[in-house]
């Protein structure tokens, strides 16, 4: 068994998911695990799926799984598509690499756009792809919304206007997985045919369920869609969801947990969850200019307000800054995925924190810099309170 380490206060969980779970939510889910037939139930799985609309901003159904973010990628793509379909992909970073993969090892023949990853989406290079697809044989346009990876936010409501422009009928399929009840989303203004995401990032849950926002059309294309699929498949579910039901064992002390999440959004007001995370992001990258650092995203219209990614100087290991962080300090930073391992580390500033939970988060990076013996300037903590604090 691995040893129990008991440490005074809390430990800090500051990677940009799983965020660290509100007090709330962790009592909700130890309750007692009922009857997932029964009368209670029906009432908490009506009550959870008329608001997760909400979060959404949608009217229409929101398939919820127990299941990882991933699931739920994969349930977008064999709900509404055939094999050897094309989709059209773009390399944001680590995340949309892997559900391009997934496509191709689904069968699905995948159009990836290269990208630097600094950059979200580029809403000109979509319409021009989309444009020079005369024979609308694009079949579904997949796109990160907040690329975890690298802390940059593709333009999702941009990107649909370009769509419109070339009047282009490809699926729209975003992956909302990071972004979800921490940054604006609206899958019914964008158009969006399938939303993905899960519960562990914006939503302040452990993980543990997957969902998919699905529009009219997304159901019009499930009618043809040619992929085998069973344990994804919408129609059982949407059938049982009308009266509060799953047709399997869902997960119901998440679902616990996922009901007080919803009533602490909302009542929060998203607009105010939004400008919240937008403070955070701001505070942050003040910090981090301010220790002379340099922020991954290059794009200060798709700055993530969900994490921060940041540069490694020349020569020094983030992963190392992050190990002397976690023995010193308690806290878990971000590690740099795929491409830029080892050369960046995330602070993530999403889900149920305040200002006094991201200046102690700050302050744990700006005295692991001192002990890491990383070059860099003090009073990226002061500059962030001074914001904070206005
Ligand atoms: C975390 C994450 C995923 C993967 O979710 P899992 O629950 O680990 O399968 C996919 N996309 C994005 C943008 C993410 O942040």
């Amino acid at each position: 068994m691995a040893e129990v380490r008991y440490t005074a206060g809390r430990h800090f969980l500051q990677i940009p998911g799983p965020s660290s779970v509100p007090d709330p939510v962790l009592q909700a889910i130890g309750q007692a695990t009922i009857d997932h037939r029964g009368p209670q139930f029906a009432k908490l799985g009506l009550k959870i799926l008329d608001q997760i609309k909400q979060v959404f901003k949608t009217e229409s159904p929101v398939i919820i799984y127990p299941s990882s973010g991933t699931g739920a990628w994969e349930a977008s793509l064999v709900n509404t598509l055939s094999p050897g379909d094309k989709v059209l992909m773009f390399e944001t970073g680590h995340f949309a690499t892997l559900w391009k993969n997934m496509a191709e090892k689904l069968g699905l023949e995948v159009d990836f756009v290269p990208g630097d990853w600094r950059h979200g989406v580029d809403p000109k290079v979509a319409e021009q792809k989309l444009a020079a697809d005369k024979n609308h044989e694009i079949r579904a346009l997949c796109v990160v919304h907040n690329e975890t990876s690298t802390g940059c936010a593709s333009r999702i409501g941009e990107i649909r206007e370009a769509i419109d422009r070339v009047g282009h009928p490809a699926l729209f399929m975003v992956d909302t997985i990071s972004s979800l009840g921490s940054i604006d989303y609206r899958h019914d203004e964008w158009k969006v045919d399938v939303t993905v995401s899960c519960s562990q990032k914006g939503l302040m849950l452990p993980p543990g369920l997957g969902f998919n926002a699905i529009s009219d059309k997304a159901l019009e294309a499930h009618e043809t869609a040619g992929f085998a699929r069973s344990y994804w498949d919408w129609d059982s579910i949407l059938e049982n969801n009308k009266k509060g039901f799953w047709h399997y064992t869902p997960a119901t002390n998440l679902l616990y947990g996922l009901s007080v999440a919803l009533d602490m959004l909302l009542e929060e007001s998203l607009d105010n969850v939004f400008a919240r995370h937008d403070r955070f992001g701001e505070a942050t990258r003040r910090a981090v200019e301010a220790w002379g650092l340099e922020v991954l995203c290059q794009e200060p219209e798709e700055y993530s307000s969900v994490l921060t990614a940041v540069l490694m100087p020349e020569g020094h290991s983030a992963d190392e800054l992050r190990k002397v962080i976690l023995e010193k300090y308690d806290m878990s930073l971000g590690t740099g995925l795929g491409k830029v391992k080892d050369k960046v580390f995330r602070i993530g500033h999403l889900g149920g924190l305040n200002d006094l939970t991201l200046a102690g988060t700050l302050a744990g990076v700006e005295m692991g810099l001192a002990n890491a013996g990383v070059p860099y300037k003090q009073g990226g903590v002061l500059s962030a309170i001074e914001y904070l604090q206005k």
